[in-house]
């Protein structure tokens, strides 16, 4: 079996295109959903995320700041900044780039962003209303996942779904968006003791570890559908997911490329959040 590509590029240029024309309706009664992006060093992969970011926005319409701050920063002086653009009108969602330098604390940080306004859905608060199944804001990877899914028909009802990783920002979130669309849901870790005896029975099975190819394709269900959110830089350049693509994709049914796949979802859905936010701020959305 050769799997479908899922792509994932392709779907996000739809949603951004979406996004682009309910901004202009926005636009004409007098409302710009704003983005602001805080980064504080010098990351390299983080600067590119912000960069992209940006531009989706700029794209798509949207007012976009990019708020550059020192890697020495204070705590203070970042929650200020923070608080700031909680009181700002032209803003409507505020992303604070992670990793985080050491000295800060990126939850402290994340919880002092306006939960209205916290369009990657990290808020406690916010991922607390995830999990009681009254999202305000999904977390944006794993709400891309959700479409991507969507997108293949892929039947989630009574499904065996499998998530690899439990990180606050992927996978737990993930678990909760696909156990709310009634799926069996096992979150793995590192400490989980037989890996490939849970990814075997996955119909649906989501890789979000850092681990390079960590997933082969015996640890995959006949006719599976794979999500590979990992994104990493191997010392050759090549950029790959924490699945092997050349052997999984011998084996399920359809799967998600990397680059091309999860990661342009998760800027496009970023669009989606912030679009909403504004929305809500002027009442048009609950
Ligand atoms: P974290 O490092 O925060 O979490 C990794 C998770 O994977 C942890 O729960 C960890 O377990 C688990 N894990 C690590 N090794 C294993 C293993 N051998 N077996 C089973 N589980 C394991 O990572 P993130 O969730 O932030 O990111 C994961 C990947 O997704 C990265 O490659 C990242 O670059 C990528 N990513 C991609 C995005 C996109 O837009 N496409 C967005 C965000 C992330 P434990 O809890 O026990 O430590």
């Amino acid at each position: 079996m050769t799997a479908r590509i899922i792509d994932g590029k392709a779907l996000s240029n739809t949603i951004k295109e979406d996004v682009a024309q309910r901004v202009t309706a926005l636009k004409e009664k007098g409302l710009t959903p704003g983005l602001a992006v805080v980064l504080v060093g010098e990351d390299p992969a983080s600067s590119v995320y912000v960069r992209n970011k940006a531009a989706a926005c700029e794209k798509a319409g949207l007012h976009s700041e990019v708020i550059r701050l020192k890697a020495d920063i204070t705590e203070t002086a970042l929650l200020d900044v923070v608080l700031d653009l909680n009181a700002n009108p032209r803003i409507h969602g505020i992303l604070v780039q992670l990793p985080l330098p050491a000295h800060l604390d990126a939850a402290k940080v994340i919880e002092t962003i306006a939960a209205e306004k916290d369009v990657d859905g990290f808020h406690i608060s916010n991922a607390g209303l995830l999990m009681t199944g009254q999202p305000l804001f999904r977390p944006c990877t794993p709400y891309g996942i959700m479409k991507l899914l969507e997108s293949q028909d892929v039947a989630l009802r009574g499904a065996e779904a499998v998530v690899v990783g439990a990180s606050n920002i992927v996978g737990k979130p993930m678990a909760m968006l696909l156990l709310a669309a009634g799926a069996t849901v096992t979150i793995c870790n590192s400490k989980t003791r037989d890996l490939p005896a849970q990814t075997r029975r996955a119909d649906v099975l989501v890789v979000a570890t850092g681990r390079p190819e960590m997933i082969t394709g015996d640890m995959v269900k006949p006719g599976a559908v794979v999500i590979d959110v990992g994104i990493n830089r191997l010392p050759d350049g090549r950029l790959t997911g924490d699945v092997e693509f050349a052997s999984a994709s011998q084996v399920a049914s359809a799967i998600t490329p990397v680059p091309g796949g999860v990661g342009p979802m998760t800027i496009a859905m970023l669009l989606v959040n912030t679009l909403e936010a504004a929305e809500r701020s002027a009442g048009l959305r609950v």
